[in-house]
């Protein structure tokens, strides 16, 4: 199984019929078809890490000032007490069985309900452990990449380079900045030769990193995904663009 991280931009994206959503259905349609999915949303960024275990994950709007439309969207996809167990058993984690502990949030959703339109795939989300500098992030990657052989699609949703402060609200079509789409070329470029260390570390890779990611929780997604790379997995961008200038809506698989 791939290992795959999606740029997931804004939560419009859920009910949106643009080159990103299309690309993401035919990715969909195009990999093989998975036991589950175990997904690390940018927006589950907690002071612990925690799988969720429920049998009827709720869909979460965690977010605000968006169309009624979007807040009654729903994502059926059930969770998956077997893959639970499975990644509580690898790394040791807190299980959140009841649906006031979490559920599945837009990163996860607005993405997988193009992927996946049919929800048919059970879905799991694994917290960001906000207390972990960014090598840790990386390490649970590694300590998960055995589910790949487990028939499991391990998904990263976050973005790239994702800066609000920058972002050409009302201009979606804007032009990258200059420091996003250097951040975004050095990072491919790491990517493709397999060169992790830099990007584990990005907050020393200097300015352009961090005017890119100047808070961690929409890039550490990536390093779950790089994480699970093995030698033999080729690196790919299926998707690519930028929104607003300032938000990247690469997408990066592994395999
Ligand atoms: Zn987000």
């Amino acid at each position: 199984m791939p290992a795959i991280f999606f740029g997931h931009g804004n939560p419009m994206n859920a009910l949106a019929d643009n080159i990103y959503t299309r690309a993401w259905a035919e990715m969909g349609r195009n990999i093989p078809k998975p036991e589950a999915v175990l997904c690390v949303s940018a927006h589950w960024y907690a002071p612990a890490v925690a799988v969720t275990a429920m049998e009827r994950p709720r869909t979460i709007h965690d977010f605000g000032g968006f169309p009624r439309e979007l807040f009654e969207f729903q994502y059926p996809a059930r969770g998956s007490r077997k893959l639970a167990e499975r990644v509580s058993e690898l790394l040791a984690v807190d299980v959140i069985m009841d649906n006031s502990g979490w559920g599945l949030d837009h990163g996860t959703w607005s993405v997988l309900c193009h992927v996946f339109p049919d929800a048919d795939i059970p879905v799991v989300q694994l917290s960001i452990n906000e207390t972990q500098p960014a090598p840790f992030h990386y390490e649970v990657g590694r300590m998960l990449a055995p589910l790949r052989d487990e028939g499991i699609l391990i998904v990263g949703s976050g973005n790239l380079v994702h800066n609000l402060h920058a972002y050409a609200w009302g201009d979606q079509s804007r032009e990258a900045f200059d420091w996003a789409m250097r951040f975004e070329q050095k990072a491919r470029e790491l990517m493709r030769s397999g060169d992790h260390e830099p990007l584990i570390f990005y907050e020393a890779m200097g300015k352009d990193a961090l005017l890119s990611a100047p808070t961690p929780d929409h890039y550490l997604p990536l390093l779950y995904v790089l994480g699970t790379q093995q030698a033999e997995d080729a690196v790919t961008f299926p998707v690519e663009g930028f929104d607003g200038g300032s938000i990247s809506m690469t997408t990066v698989q592994i395999g």
